[in-house]
Order: structure tokens, then C-alpha cells, then sequence
């Protein structure tokens, strides 16, 4: 997943750079700062002293001493006023020159704290929704793998009124240990993850269809087998007429596990994954199903994930780091992991 949200420690992360939510000194401070200057240690506060400050919405790059990060880039976010201060326009900028000073050292990884949410005050809700944004954009054009990390869940909501329309809408239809019939010889629907080691199928499996097959015209069957998951994917991309990278990012999803779904006509892929093309090709719930079902999968009223995402898709809401905003907060995986 090019765009992943993290809950961690920022100087705990393995990448090839982390950001500083740092001041226009750049002589080090509290919050983030602090806790990037303290694990680093004294030489990158040496470095520092050597770049002149930085300006607001600037970014300047510096070496990652003892963090296990090889860079830090360092930019400096706008204090929070009112909003009407051009405060969006410079945590804006912080981003994109944070993300472009990381591509021209040739970083593949990148992982940012929510700059400006902490000490300077920014809504937090809104610090997210312009990471993620800017973050998204520039992966329509770079390759990168980019974090935003959370530092504590507290810190971390998106805005009081969706949670409480999801919370709501999986309050009506959340149904306990409810199974679904409906197709038989499916896998049922699971929570993400829960496929068993090598085959990729689904612990729970109902076999009532199989066994009443009889034996000689199982070899017919399996002749006319229906369009794959992957040959259904390929065919809405292009009925669509979008192009695979516009569908891949979009759902994104990382090109070479696109290229893997691309060359295996039989590839099985995990729900999240399923539901993520799903949502970059704007289906219908309907067609979401059918998708889901291509690959043995179905949406069920019995787990929160596949409400939520039920609750996107009815509403038109195909914008896939909403949906994980979303997943996220109700502790559930993300779309495209
Ligand atoms: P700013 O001055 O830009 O607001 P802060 O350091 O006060 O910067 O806070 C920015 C964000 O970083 C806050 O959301 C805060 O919770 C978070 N934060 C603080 N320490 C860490 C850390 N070690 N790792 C990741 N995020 C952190």
C-alpha cells in the first residue's frame, strides 16, 4: 500500500526518511522535535546549526545520525490561528516540499508525523485530511511508500460527525454471529487476514455445493468456469476506460501486486484488496458483491469492516484514504494492506 496510516513512534521508524515537525530555527524543541533530537543524538543538532533556519512551509534535509532513518527533513508547519491566515496553503507546502526534497535524495520510504497538530494546533481532523491529500497527489505521479504515523490514538479522529453517522449505521445493521447463506460453497465473509497459510482460502468454507456434484460432471463444470476475479477486474478497468495506474493508485494499491493480479488469471486476492479496486472503479454495492464473489468472498452485516465500507459505497463515497481514515478510527485493517 503506497499510503499507509501508522500508529508509532516517528524515531522508531525504518524508512529512508522521517520528517520533523520542526521550528523556523530548527534548533530543536519540544514534542516531535524533541523526541527526533534526543534518538538521533548531539550530531544532528551540529548539522542543524550549519542550514541557517528554515521558513514556514520550507524543508531541509540533514543525515539521520543514530535514528534508524538515513535522512531527516525538517519543515517547519504554520501555528494555527483561524484558519484564515493561509495557515492549509503552507502546511500544504510542507508536504509537497518534504516530498520532493525526500524524491530528489532518492528516498523510497518516507514516514511524516501530523505536522502542525501538536504545540502549533492545528485540528487535528484537518492536519489528516491535508497529509493525506497532498500525500495521495504526489503518489498519482512518484513511486514511493509514504507513512503518516499517529502517535496515540487519542491523537488520531477523524471528524465527530462521521464517526457518529458509521457508529450509527453499524449500530443498525450490525448483526451478531449472523451468517449468510446466500451463497453457497463461498467463502464467508472474514474479518482481513484470516486466510489460511498456503492456500489463501478461508478457514470457514461450506460445502453443501461441491458434494451434491455428481463426480462425472465435475469435469464439465470446472470447463465452464466463470470469468475470474482477475478477468472481471481487467474487463470494469476497461469498461470504465481508466487506465491500470489510474486504477491501481487510485485503489492504492502497490503496482507490483497489480502486475502479479494482472498475470494470474486465478489469483486470489485478500478481501481488502478486493474492495479496495472496488472502490477505485466506483462500483455498486451490487457489483461490489459480484466482485467479492469472483474471489470468494460476500459482505456480511456480521463484521464492522464490511459495514463500513457499505456505508461508503451507498453513499457514493469512493475516496479510498476516507474509507481508511474511517477504518482506521474503528480499529479495523485498511483497504489495500
Ligand atoms: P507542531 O509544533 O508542528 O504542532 P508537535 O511536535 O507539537 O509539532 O506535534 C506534531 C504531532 O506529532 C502531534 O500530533 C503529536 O502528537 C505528534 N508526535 C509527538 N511525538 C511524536 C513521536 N515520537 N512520533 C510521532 N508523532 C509524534
Amino acid at each position: 500500500m503506497p499510503l499507509e496510516i501508522v500508529r508509532n513512534d516517528i524515531t522508531k521508524m525504518s524508512v529512508d526518511a522521517i520528517v520533523n515537525a520542526a521550528n523556523e530555527s530548527l534548533l530543536g524543541g519540544g514534542g516531535v522535535d524533541g523526541a527526533i533530537h534526543r534518538a538521533a543524538g548531539s550530531g544532528l543538532l551540529k548539522e542543524c546549526k550549519t542550514l541557517g533556519g528554515c521558513k514556514t512551509g520550507k524543508a531541509k534535509i540533514t543525515g539521520g545520525y543514530s535514528l534508524p532513518a538515513k535522512y531527516v527533513i525538517h519543515t517547519v508547519g504554520p501555528i494555527y490561528q483561524d484558519g484564515k491566515h493561509g495557515e492549509q496553503a503552507l502546511l500544504e507546502s510542507c508536504y509537497r516540499e518534504s516530498l520532493s526534497l525526500a524524491s530528489a535524495n532518492g528516498c523510497r520510504s518516507v514516514a511524516f508525523p501530523l505536522i502542525s497538530s501538536g504545540v502549533y494546533g492545528y485540528p487535528k481532523d484537518q492536519a489528516l485530511r491535508v497529509a493525506i491529500n497532498v500525500i495521495s497527489d504526489f503518489l498519482l505521479e512518484n513511486e514511493m511508500k509514504v507513512y503518516i504515523v499517529i502517535f496515540d490514538k487519542a491523537s488520531y479522529k477523524i471528524g465527530e460527525k462521521l464517526f457518529a453517522d458509521i457508529a450509527e449505521y453499524i449500530d443498525d445493521n450490525y448483526v451478531e454471529a449472523h451468517f449468510d447463506f446466500r451463497f453457497e460453497s463461498v467463502r464467508m465473509s472474514m474479518p482481513c487476514g484470516h486466510k489460511s497459510s498456503n492456500s489463501g482460502r478461508s478457514v470457514f468454507e461450506t460445502r453443501s455445493l461441491s458434494e451434491s456434484v455428481e463426480r462425472d460432471s465435475l469435469g464439465e463444470k470446472l470447463k465452464q468456469l466463470d470469468e475470474s476475479f482477475s478477468q472481471m477486474l481487467l474487463r470494469k478497468i476497461d469498461e470504465k476506460g481508466i487506465t491500470d495506474a489510474q486504477c491501481y493508485k487510485k485503489a492504492n494499491i502497490d503496482r507490483k501486486l497489480f502486475s502479479k493480479i494482472r498475470g494470474d488469471i486465478h489469483y486470489k486476492p485478500s478481501k481488502p484488496t478486493v474492495i479496495a479496486f472496488a472502490v477505485a472503479l466506483e462500483l455498486s454495492l451490487a457489483e461490489t458483491e459480484e466482485l467479492l464473489k469472483k474471489a470468494g468472498f460476500a459482505l456480511s452485516h456480521s463484521n464492522k469492516f464490511d459495514i463500513i465500507i457499505e456505508y461508503f459505497i451507498v453513499r457514493g463515497n469512493y475516496n479510498v484514504f476516507e474509507i481508511n481514515e474511517a477504518l482506521f478510527a474503528f480499529d479495523q485493517c485498511l483497504l489495500g494492506a
